[in-house]
């Protein structure tokens, strides 16, 4: 059994992974500031003696005893880490110098969710992690994606240093249930605008690709990272290579949800990646690990549970 900390716990993927590692026998401390996490999102593991909840900023030092941590608190969404920008570099880059500063002293191994948009805009397809990425400094996405790379670079930076067991992964677009209904990602929005039939806001013509992951292997991919050998660093690409267009996404979900909606085109936000794919060749090898949920299939789970909040809560989901 390890001590493990998670940071952004109360997050979509964050909570998924606590109770993935309380599963496996750990015990978890969940470190959040409820920016975009949710304590629904942790409810349910409150009574267990093994998982402890710590509201806290990561942009300030944490001092616990730990032997693993997840580093995943930081808003994932446009719209909110654009909200605030100054204050989502601070969460990457203080976050970053705070957590492994803590890795260091209590000597954990330490991992950092990195994302795709370190790629930008790409100009190589599929995207390598030697691709080393076309990103505006100074656009409206730069808070996030310089904020994730200069993450990366600190974190090379003490594995250069003082040889400290890091692990970089880059996540790509991941969904699934526990997504907040007002974060304004593609999948939780156009479901949730088909349920209700609602029109469904394409942005620009809708040509534009992602590859979408669900979340389940996702948390599997981070915890392999974890337990990979300390020379195995990284960043390794975490994705599912399954590439669709925006407009693809809209038409299955109105197929899956039996909708009305219909689609209406919106302007492009500034920046918007054209096209996004992972090459999972490393993840393959050096994690032996690979997505094994259907874009189909985790959609189906996704309006399952979107379906039910609607029923259950909808003023949480009003947008
Ligand atoms: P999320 O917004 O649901 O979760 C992030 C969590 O971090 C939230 O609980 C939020 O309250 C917390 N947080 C934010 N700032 C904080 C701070 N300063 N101190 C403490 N907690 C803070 O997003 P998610 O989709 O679960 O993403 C988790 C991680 O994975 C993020 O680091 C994100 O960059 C990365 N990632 C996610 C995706 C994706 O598609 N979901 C893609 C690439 C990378
Ligand atoms: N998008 C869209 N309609 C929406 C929300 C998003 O067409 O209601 C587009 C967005 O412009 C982008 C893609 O869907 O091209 C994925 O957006 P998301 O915010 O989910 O993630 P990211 O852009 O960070 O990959």
């Amino acid at each position: 059994m390890s001590r493990i900390l998670v940071t952004g716990g109360g997050g979509f993927l964050g909570s998924w992974l606590c109770e993935k590692l309380l599963e496996q026998g750990n015990e978890v401390i969940c470190a959040d500031n409820f920016y975009t996490g949710s304590k629904r999102n942790i409810y349910h593991l409150l009574a267990d003696p093994r998982f402890e909840l710590i509201r806290h900023d990561v942009t300030f030092p944490l001092y616990v005893e730990v032997d693993e941590i997840y580093n995943l608190a930081c808003p994932a969404s446009p719209i909110h880490y654009q909200k605030n920008p100054a204050q989502t570099v601070k969460t990457c880059v203080h976050g970053a110098i705070n957590m492994l500063g803590l890795a260091k002293r209590t000597g954990a191994k330490i991992l950092q969710s990195s994302t795709s948009e370190v790629y930008g805009d790409p100009e190589v397809h599929p995207q390598v992690e030697e691709y080393w990425g076309n990103v505006n400094p100074i656009g409206i996405r730069s808070c996030y994606d310089e904020g994730k790379r200069c993450a990366e670079t600190l974190f090379n930076c003490y594995r250069m240093e003082t040889n400290m067991p890091v692990k970089i992964v880059r996540i790509f677009n991941t969904y699934g249930p526990r997504m907040h209904p007002n974060d304004g990602r593609v999948v939780s929005n156009f479901i949730l605008q088909a349920l209700q039939n609602e029109d469904i806001t394409i942005y620009g013509d809708g040509s534009q690709t992602r590859s979408f992951c669900y979340r389940d292997d996702l948390v599997d991919g981070l915890i392999r990272m974890m337990n990979t050998p300390d020379d195995v660093t990284g960043p390794i690409n975490i994705g599912n290579p399954g590439e669709f267009t925006i407009l693809q996404l809209a038409e299955l979900v109105i197929k899956l949800t039996d909708s009305k909606s219909k689609l209406i085109k919106m302007p492009l936000p500034a920046d918007d990646p054209k096209q996004r794919k992972p090459d999972i060749t490393k993840a393959k090898k050096l994690l032996n690990w690979e997505p094994t949920t259907p874009l189909e299939e985790g959609l189906k789970k996704t309006i399952e549970y979107f379906d039910k909040l609607l029923a259950e809560d909808p003023e949480f989901c009003r947008r």
